[in-house]
């Protein structure tokens, strides 16, 4: 006899409850604060997706993480601009927002797009619009310090004869490109400067995912960026698209990812990785999985692929969790700093390596 749909969903309910292992959160490594507070709001009985959003609204609003919300370094016209999604697992729904100007929480924003219409994303204008219809302010996003990474960028980027329209004319005292520079930010320190200086020459990638798992075994993630530094007006990145930069299926995990959006957009990473899950693989088999996908769009070619990185994040309906890269590390001057990721299961917020595909030397 065939279990009608009630007994079904008992059934599985059931089986979630039996398998939870209590609450866990992980996200990126710019996350501890995040896990923490997304933490305390699942102790207090909260739902998993006002966790994550609770959590990530701290780098939204930061103005020290120049990959998120406010502070966040700009398009190439100077003006930041954000892309989030948000998967509430309990009720299957999406939503998310891309290319969002002006408004501080685009996390907030995807999940009034889900709870709020009958659309999942709205970009650019008719977001910001659809935003502060729900009341939201705009605001300025772009603080001194990336104002500041922006102008050094537009200097830096010269003709063949190293000509600048952007630094001293040609009519200028001859000085080398660097003593330019202090020259037009008499005002910013030396340290700034130097940031300044290496975030535009070699863009970062940052963004914040942030999934989450209750006792129930209910599950939710929300992934927020103000994507690639110096992007094309418009361009969006894997973060608000549902299926590569977060996916939630609660009967099985979650997953989201970080890095170059673009290689992600082409596997689908997140939906890919949650179905490997499904599958039977462990969460960091399911990770590297499709990090040997990107591999393979670049036939394994590991100077083309040593250009970018990408990291996704798993996590099991069971609470079991991994994260992996594409490259063990990043190169920061002259080391090689190993990833990681931030894990909260029920204490303090710590970070944990990432599983990789390939060794930076
Ligand atoms: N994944 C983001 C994007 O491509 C960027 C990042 O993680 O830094 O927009």
């Amino acid at each position: 006899m065939a279990l009608g749909p009630a007994l079904l969903s008992m059934a599985s309910a059931a089986q979630v409850r039996s398998g939870s292992p209590g609450n866990v959160v992980i996200s990126s490594a710019n996350g501890l604060r995040a896990c923490q507070r997304a933490m305390e709001v699942l102790r207090q009985g909260g739902d998993t997706l006002d966790a994550v959003i609770a959590g990530v609204n701290i780098n939204e609003e930061d103005p020290e993480d120049n990959s998120v919300g406010y502070g966040g370094l700009p398009n190439e016209d100077g003006v930041v601009e954000l892309d989030a999604s948000v998967m509430h697992g309990p009720t299957r729904r999406a939503g998310s927002v891309a290319a969002l100007r002006n408004i501080k929480y685009p996390s907030r924003v995807a999940r009034l797009v889900m709870e709020r219409s009958d659309h999942i994303m709205l970009v650019g204008e008719g977001a910001l619009r659809f935003a502060k219809a729900h009341g939201f302010q705009e605001e300025n996003l772009l603080t001194d310090k990336s104002r500041i990474a922006w102008l050094v960028w537009k200097a830096n980027l010269r003709d063949s004869e190293g000509h600048s329209n952007w630094s001293d004319g040609l009519d200028a005292p001859v000085s080398k490109p660097s003593a330019q520079l202090r020259q037009m930010f008499p005002e910013v320190d030396e340290s700034l400067l130097a940031w300044a200086v290496e975030v535009a020459t070699r863009p970062p990638t940052g963004t914040i995912t942030c999934l989450a798992l209750n006792a129930k075994g209910e599950m939710s993630g929300v992934t927020t960026t103000s994507g690639l530094a110096w992007k094309i007006p418009g361009r969006v990145g894997d973060s608000p698209i549902i299926g590569a930069g977060l996916y939630v299926d609660q009967e099985v995990g979650a997953a989201g990812s970080t890095g170059r959006g673009e290689e992600n957009i082409r596997t689908v990473g997140a939906h890919t990785i949650v179905e490997n899950m499904r599958h039977g693989m462990p969460p960091k088999e399911a990770c590297l999985d499709v990090l040997k996908r990107i591999s393979r769009n670049y036939d394994q070619d590991l100077t083309r692929l040593a250009r970018f990185d990408i990291v996704f994040y798993a996590l099991r309906k069971d609470g079991a969790y991994a994260s992996a890269s594409l490259w063990s590390g990043r190169r920061q001057r002259e080391a090689v700093s190993t990833r990681k990721f931030a894990v909260n299961d029920g204490g303090e917020s710590r970070l944990e390596d990432c599983a990789f595909l390939y060794e930076r030397k």
